[in-house]
């Protein structure tokens, strides 16, 4: 491109590169790590077979957002599907936020957030967590009304910290700004403490969630939206006309219509990063310089004296972790892999 027709925003990025190496086991995600029920896989290949692919998309994603209503207990007029809940932040951003209006974070969090944000010319406004990485809920309200924040968006429970925070102070939040707030719920699934439910009652509230991390999704790229009927009407007009291909529709269509199947492997999840925060938090007492952060997601996050050394070995051993915010953030794996990797951490530290 010509130097001269390239516009700043962009000028100072770089491409997204998530890891790419092979490694023998990738921890780094936050994926799932259940392979779909073999009669579920079934119907997908079958729903899939049906599709008239020289057709373009239901632009609504009509049936699929259905059955994310149904699966919730919510009204399908207040939902709105995403390619990825990261398409969601693009549109939301892109439809809310007028060049030069500012719009606040909570660090540590999702760098997807600033990115998106800079894009459309936000100014952005950076608070920080305390150091327990707690929001400091009155902090971000003061910070809200007294900076003419437009839009507020944070992760809860939080990525990369794993920190949740009670839905009374989201809920105390929602009501005290001026702002916009997006409640980014991508771990929500693992806890317990949503606004889903009341999503309909906060006109400033937009939440997302995602097929990505409990419904071991992914691949297909799928979020949603869920607000007001009429916040989800603006952001229908917002969107792209065909943003999720038709393959993704049906393939949420039919996990997201076997409710029982998916709270069965979101328990095992939820009981795996149980037993796997226990044995990390045993080897912690054995180690000087390595705190393990209580969190309620499906990955443990670690503050370390030696982080980076300790990623970097860790590569050396085969496997993949992600290394962020100065956090060691490890997504719970299968058996075989958890206690590969803290084999891995006891052979680091020598205290195995
Ligand atoms: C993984 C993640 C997402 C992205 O979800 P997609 O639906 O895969 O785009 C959004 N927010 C947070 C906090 C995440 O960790």
């Amino acid at each position: 491109m010509r130097l001269e027709l390239i516009p700043e925003k962009i000028k100072s990025m770089d491409v997204y590169t998530p890891v790419e190496e092979k490694f023998e086991i990738h921890l780094d995600a936050n994926e799932s790590f259940l392979p779909l029920p073999d009669s579920i896989k079934e119907e997908l290949i079958s729903e899939i077979g049906a599709i008239k692919l020289n057709r373009y998309p239901d632009a609504t994603a009509n049936i699929c957002c259905r059955a994310f209503a149904e699966f919730y207990g919510l009204r399908p007029e207040t939902v709105v599907a995403g390619n990825g809940s990261d398409e969601l932040i693009s549109v939301i951003m892109n439809a809310f936020l007028n060049k030069g209006d500012s719009f606040a974070t909570i660090a540590p969090d999702f760098s997807m957030y600033a990115f998106y944000g800079s894009l459309c010319e936000g100014r952005h406004v950076e608070l920080q967590k305390d150091e327990d990485f707690k929001i400091l809920v009155d902090n971000v309200i003061e910070t809200c009304n007294n900076e003419n924040i437009r839009l507020l968006i944070f992760s809860n429970p939080c990525n990369p910290t794993s920190v949740g925070l009670d839905a009374d102070e989201i809920r105390y939040i929602i009501k005290s700004v001026g702002s916009i707030v997006v409640l980014d719920e991508a771990y929500m699934d693992f806890w317990d403490q949503s606004l889903l439910n009341e999503a309909e009652q906060h006109d400033n509230l937009i939440i997302l969630r995602t097929c990505s991390k409990a419904f071991g999704m992914a691949g297909i790229r799928l979020g949603f939206a869920v607000s007001t009927r009429e916040t989800a009407r603006l952001l229908m007009t917002a969107k792209s006309p065909y943003n999720v291909d038709s393959i993704s529709q049906s393939c949420g269509k039919v996990i997201l219509s076997h409710k029982a199947e998916m709270q069965a492997a979101i328990n095992e999840i939820i009981a795996s990063t149980a037993a796997f925060r226990c044995e990390m938090k045993e080897l912690t007492k054995r180690v000087r310089g390595l705190e393990l952060i209580d969190g309620c997601t499906n990955f443990l996050t670690l503050r370390a004296r030696e982080a980076q050394e300790i990623f970097s070995y860790l590569k050396t051993q085969g496997i993949s972790i992600r290394y962020t915010s100065g956090l060691l953030r490890i997504t719970c794996g299968n058996e075989e892999e958890n206690r590969r990797l803290l084999a891995a951490l006891n052979r680091y530290f020598a205290v195995g």
